[in-house]
C-alpha cells in the first residue's frame, strides 16, 4: 500500500513517515506542493494524506481540488491546525476523505488510514489467508500450517500486496508501484530478487508451492 505524503514542515514529515513506515506503508513524502500535485497526477497511490497550509504555492485544499478534477479517487486525509466547522466543510465538499486536527497521535492517523481503505475495499479484512498460508495485518505475522514465519518489512508489504490480490498476475511494475516508493530504481531486479526471499521463507521445503512465476508477466500467489 503506498501513500502520498504532502507536508512541508520536516518535523512533522518525519514523524508521519516513520509511523506509517513501522506499518509497511510505502510513503513518498513531497515537501512542496509542486512535487505533491506532481506525483499526485502520475503516480498510483493507495491514500494521501496532504496538509492544507504549505509554504508558498498552492495550499492542501487546492491541490485536491485538482487532483479529484483529474479524476484521481484514492482517498485523501486532509491535516490542518485549525479545527473550524468551515475548513472542514470546504476539505470534505472539495473531495476529502477524512480530516485530521494537528498535533495528532499516529495510532489515530494509521487508524483513520486503514479505516479508508477499507472502506475502499483495499482492505477488508485484518487477517489475509490464502490456502495454508495466513497473515495478519496488525502483527505483520504470517504461519504456514500455523507455523509462525518472520518477515522483514519488505517481505510483510510484497505479501499483503499478493495476498490482496490472489491469483491475479502482478507485473514487476505493479508490484513496483504499490510496495516501493519512488526512490525504487525500475531498471534493477529488486522485485525479483526480494520475490525470491519471500519464497524461500514461504515455500521453500514445502509440498504445496504458492508463489508462482508466470514467465514473461510476473507472479501470482494462489492455493
Ligand atoms: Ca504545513
Amino acid at each position: 500500500m503506498r501513500i502520498l505524503l504532502i507536508e512541508d514542515e520536516k518535523g512533522i514529515a518525519d514523524f508521519v513517515l516513520k509511523g506509517l513506515q513501522s506499518e509497511r506503508f510505502a510513503v513518498d513524502w513531497a515537501n512542496t506542493a509542486e512535487k505533491g500535485l506532481l506525483w499526485a497526477k502520475v503516480n498510483p497511490y493507495d491514500a494521501g494524506i496532504f496538509d492544507i497550509r504549505l509554504s508558498g504555492g498552492q495550499d492542501g485544499l487546492s491541490i485536491l481540488k485538482e487532483v479529484r478534477a483529474k479524476g484521481k479517487i484514492f482517498p485523501v486525509i486532509i491535516l490542518s491546525v485549525t479545527s473550524d466547522a468551515q475548513t472542514k466543510i470546504d476539505a470534505l465538499n472539495l473531495g476529502a476523505d477524512d480530516y485530521l486536527t494537528k498535533p495528532f497521535s499516529m495510532a489515530e492517523l494509521t487508524a483513520r488510514i486503514r479505516a479508508l481503505l477499507r472502506r475502499e475495499k483495499k482492505i477488508t479484512e485484518q487477517i489475509l489467508i490464502v490456502g495454508d498460508l495466513s497473515l495478519d495485518t496488525r502483527t505483520h505475522v504470517a504461519t504456514r500450517l500455523g507455523r509462525p514465519i518472520v518477515l522483514n518489512r519488505k517481505e510483510f508489504a510484497l505479501l499483503e500486496y499478493f495476498m490482496r490480490n490472489p491469483g491475479i498476475v502482478l507485473t514487476r511494475n505493479m508490484i513496483l508501484d504499490h510496495v516501493w516508493d519512488m526512490n525504487a530504481d525500475p531498471f534493477t531486479n529488486t522485485v525479483d530478487v526480494h520475490i525470491r526471499f519471500l519464497r524461500e521463507k514461504i515455500d521453500d521445503g514445502r509440498e504445496k508451492k504458492l508463489l508462482k512465476t508466470v514467465h514473461g508477466y510476473g507472479y501470482k500467489l494462489e492455493e
